[in-house]
């Protein structure tokens, strides 16, 4: 299947190949002949499906080919929500590079910054609009946008949104929608609450599965460090000894938890910055750019500020510290091996965090293969005892300092 296949006009598929795409992912496959024809869909897809695409390439398509209207000050066509301003703004870059032969103007809205710059652009035109639930919300309070003439709608990472506490802005949104419109949501997971509001907001939708989140993408390595939570730094400047971890996505639980691990990181030699909620937008955006042009190796981030980091470089995830949400696992791995690219995921695990691991695995179906060899590792017994917290022991704790042997040992468990 070739993008001409899906009656994609001729400008978007020369933009798409300059984006460096050869053919249709399948939810493009799936999804873009759908969309085209007006139907609402429900995406089940999870990060690095290529969701982005499948979306943007119809809207784009649809609304070029309606003409000027998008020249109407204030006539905003399509709208796209998102959770984080990192990924509202990684979709807004895709519009941009799709559409780049047609004159359909889009814009990126989000709080945290100034919003002069977003309503003097507002007032110029929008066509399409990509924002975050409450900035818009404060630009539809204040009168600078009115979504009367919205004809496209997408709610994208629907799960996340729910996750963050946004799903009453959602609804605030939608009621300011006009009546007919066509709906696209997409989800990784759909929680009980998503499947309610999928059923409120889309009509006859198509549902389009691709990859379900209970099978974590197949390009990804998965590999398991049993370890104590004190020895988990030393673990971690091991492991980045090793050159071919080029571009390095470590996640931590918390925003405190990724400060500490960046300065263990800077002060053993390795340039690392961090990304989360606490830090203001630009400096947000400069780890990210930095990151993105290859300037330092690692990000420590947190879960919700990585949403949206889209690197196609990205060789490894490092779970530093297990999700709670077993759902969160496959979105951070999701990091990775984007777009058919070989990706590695690393998690470390300590005794307390056994119980996210029986979660986790019990949500992928399967088990992650242990590494045995390495410098602190824990034995005895890391098998969780039914309904028992489990016993971790550390055995041999000390560093020697020589490059780590990575070889996977047999899954004990
Ligand atoms: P998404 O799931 O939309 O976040 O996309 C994940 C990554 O896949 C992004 O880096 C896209 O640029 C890339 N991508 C999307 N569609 C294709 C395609 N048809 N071929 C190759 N890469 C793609």
């Amino acid at each position: 299947m070739l993008f001409e296949n899906l009656n994609i006009n001729k400008d978007i598929v020369k933009a798409i190949k300059e984006e460096g795409y050869i053919k249709p992912t399948p939810i493009q496959e799936e999804a873009i002949p759908y969309i085209l024809k007006g139907k609402d869909v429900l995406g089940c897809a999870q990060t690095g499906t290529g969701k982005t695409a499948a979306f943007a390439v119809p809207i784009l398509q649809n609304i070029s080919a309606k003409g000027e209207l998008g020249k109407v000050p204030g006539h905003i066509s399509a709208l796209i929500l998102a959770p984080t301003r990192e990924l509202a703004i990684q979709i807004g870059e895709s519009f941009t590079g799709y559409g780049k032969y047609l004159d359909v103007k889009n814009l990126v809205i989000f709080g945290g910054v100034s919003q002069d710059p977003q309503t003097r652009a507002l007032k110029r035109g929008v066509d399409i609009l990509i924002a975050t639930p409450g900035r818009l919300l404060d630009l539809i309070d204040q009168k600078y946008i009115d979504l009367k003439n919205v004809e496209y709608f997408v709610l994208d990472e629907a799960d996340r949104m729910l996750d963050m506490g946004m799903i009453n802005d959602v609804k605030k949104i939608i009621s300011k929608l006009p009546k007919v419109r066509q709906n696209m949501l997409f989800s990784a997971t759909m929680p009980k609450e998503i499947l309610t509001l999928t059923n409120s907001i889309l009509k006859n939708p198509v549902s389009v599965e691709v990859t379900p989140v209970s099978s974590t993408v197949d390009a990804i390595t998965q590999e398991l460090y049993f370890v104590d939570r004190k020895h988990k730094k030393h673990l971690l400047i091991d492991l980045l000894k090793d050159k071919a971890l080029t571009s390095v996505l470590v996640f931590s639980r918390t925003k405190h938890g990724a400060n500490i691990i960046t300065k263990e990181l800077n002060s053993a030699g390795i340039e690392a910055l961090a990304i989360h909620g606490n830090k203001s937008q630009n400096a947000r955006q400069l780890a990210l750019n930095s990151f993105k042009e290859g300037k330092i190796r690692v990000l420590v981030a947190t879960d919700i500020a990585a949403r949206g980091i889209d690197v196609d470089e990205l060789s490894h995830v490092i779970n530093y510290d297990l999700p709670e949400v077993p759902e969160t696992y496959v979105h951070r791995i999701g990091r990775t091996g984007r777009a058919g690219q070989q990706g590695t995921a690393l998690s470390f695990c300590d005794v307390d965090e056994m119980e996210y691991l029986k979660g986790i695995e019990k949500l992928i179906c399967k088990k992650i293969p242990v590494i045995e060899e390495h410098s602190y590792k824990v034995s005895a017994n890391t098998k969780p005892l039914e309904g028992n917290k489990p016993t971790m022991k550390t055995t041999t704790a000390k560093n020697t300092g020589k490059s780590l042997n990575y070889r996977r040992g047999r899954n004990s468990r």
